[in-house]
């Protein structure tokens, strides 16, 4: 039987359940099988045309067992989805079936007030959590430029690092994750606890290896984050000053470093163009002082705008990370983007692919802690010559010593590092022995 004559049979066996929306439209359908992949036109090329078969939305456990139990006896995959931001296609079913919005299961379950520790349920917005946390003095540690719209889940199951990324790294990090509640796929579904060594497997698995039900994070004390721009003429100097503020003594949330070529493209919120590459910071107010000295020792144009302002989506957070790709996308689809870690000395790298790639290759830096050390990551923006030429940059990125995390795959280990993670994969033995959630994902998977 097809997997499409599947779904409608298990259409029929949940229709009863509490507490599930099911939907087979045309426009579900369409709507919740695809997410941001269209950032890469690899990934548009192989994703455009997988859809699920039927749509459900559980608001309680007792419907998110009823449908993992339903996909399992009747050999349906299952691929579950937040809010369907990721670029690597991740919440996209490969092979049909059902896709599982988890948005409706979203209540914060608790914040401690000693630790700060937070458990809260799956769908949560992040933007959500964090106005809760900030009312308990509290605030996320990492957040993905997609903060307003992403939920915790899916940022843990697909996502990676981001805001914040400078000071606490990113979310596989020893500390981030504390704990997992899961549901299994199985005949009959367990609701197991997992503790921080067990949940590890599932960070950043996308959804391969359990379906998360809640998570417990840590969280740092809440900051008022004052936003600052600083100019450079020179780039040499630019990407210097960059790692030595992400070295200094002052707290910082974000340290992002555009070359002018972007400047002069994405909105003007962090000032007018003015032919400067532009360093856009979010640090703590008793950094200002020490961060306005140095900048103005080293010959560049500080410039404060003032407490962050969350609530406007045009402050610095939605001109970073993979925002400032959606900025520059906004101008050309032409635009598409990599991610990697530069080597150190990382002028050397960057000069060397400069010379040959021109303006097909315009520089984005991230500062961020990489197992306790500061390092610079990369998102450069690329203009979309072709598969060939893509292959070709990688693989001169790669031979100028980057470690690549290619935005251009789909599955978890081509994504990442490359390498296949026998917990991940053991993980789905114990959690989903027959494959069922989002198949095609995990490599390592070999059934
Ligand atoms: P979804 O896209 O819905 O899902 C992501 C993965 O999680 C999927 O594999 C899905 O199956 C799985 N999943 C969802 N819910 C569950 C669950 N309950 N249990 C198990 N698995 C689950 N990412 C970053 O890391 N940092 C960034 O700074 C960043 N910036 C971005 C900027 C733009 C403009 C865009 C388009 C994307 C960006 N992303 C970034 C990617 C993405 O937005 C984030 O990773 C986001 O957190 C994903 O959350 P989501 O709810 O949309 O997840």
């Amino acid at each position: 039987m097809t997997t499409s004559l599947k779904s409608q049979l298990l259409k029929k066996e949940l229709s009863g359940v509490e507490g599930l929306n099911i939907s087979d439209s045309q426009r579900d359908i369409e709507r919740f099988s695809k997410d941001f992949f269209d950032y890469s036109p690899i990934l548009f090329e192989q994703l455009n045309t997988c859809l699920a078969d039927l749509i459900v939305k559980p608001s309680s456990l007792e419907a998110i067992i009823a449908v993992a139990r339903a996909c399992k006896k009747n050999n349906v995959p299952l691929t579950l989805r937040g809010s369907g931001t990721g670029n690597y296609g991740q919440c996209v079913p490969l092979n049909g079936g059902v896709v599982m919005l988890m948005s409706e299961f979203k209540k914060i379950r608790r914040i401690d007030p000693i630790s700060g520790e937070v458990t809260v349920e799956s769908g949560c917005l992040l933007r959500d959590l964090n106005n809760q946390l900030a009312t308990k003095g509290r605030q996320l540690r990492i957040l993905p430029s997609t903060w307003r719209s992403a939920s915790i889940a899916g940022f843990v199951s697909g996502g990676s690092g981001g805001i914040g990324s400078v000071r606490w790294g990113f979310l596989r990090d020893p500390g981030n994750l504390l704990g997992l509640e899961i549901i299994t796929v199985e005949d009959s579904p367990r609701k197991l606890t997992l503790d921080v060594n067990k949940s590890e497997p599932l960070n950043h698995a996308y959804g391969t290896n359990g379906i998360i039900t809640a998570l417990t994070l840590a969280t740092s004390p809440l900051i008022e984050w004052q936003e600052v721009a600083i100019d450079f003429k020179d780039w040499i100097d630019a990407v210097d000053f960059m790692r030595t503020v992400s070295q200094a003594a002052i707290e910082l949330f974000l340290c992002s470093l555009l070359q002018k070529d972007i400047i002069e493209q994405i909105p003007a919120w962090s000032g007018k163009y003015n032919g400067c590459h532009r360093l856009l910071i979010l640090v703590a107010s008793d950094g200002l002082t020490t961060l306005e000295r140095l900048a103005t020792s080293a010959g560049a144009i500080f410039n404060y705008l003032g407490p962050e302002n969350e609530k406007q989506g045009t402050g610095l957070r939605e001109l970073t990370w993979n925002h400032t790709t959606l900025q520059m996308r906004a101008v050309d689809t032409d635009w598409t983007y990599l991610q990697m870690l530069l080597p150190q000395p990382e002028l050397k790298a960057m000069n060397s692919l400069s010379k040959k790639w021109r303006k097909d290759l315009l520089w984005h830096l991230e500062a961020v802690r990489q197992q306790g050390s500061q390092r610079l990551a990369a998102l450069p923006l690329v203009k979309w010559r072709g598969k060939k030429f893509m292959d070709q940059l990688i693989h001169d990125c790669r031979d100028a010593g980057a470690i690549i995390f290619n935005p251009h795959t789909i599955t978890v280990e081509d994504g990442g590092l490359g390498v296949i993670d026998v917990d991940q994969v053991e993980a789905k033995k114990l959690y989903d022995p027959e494959g069922i959630l989002n198949p095609g994902k995990l490599k390592g998977w070999l059934h």
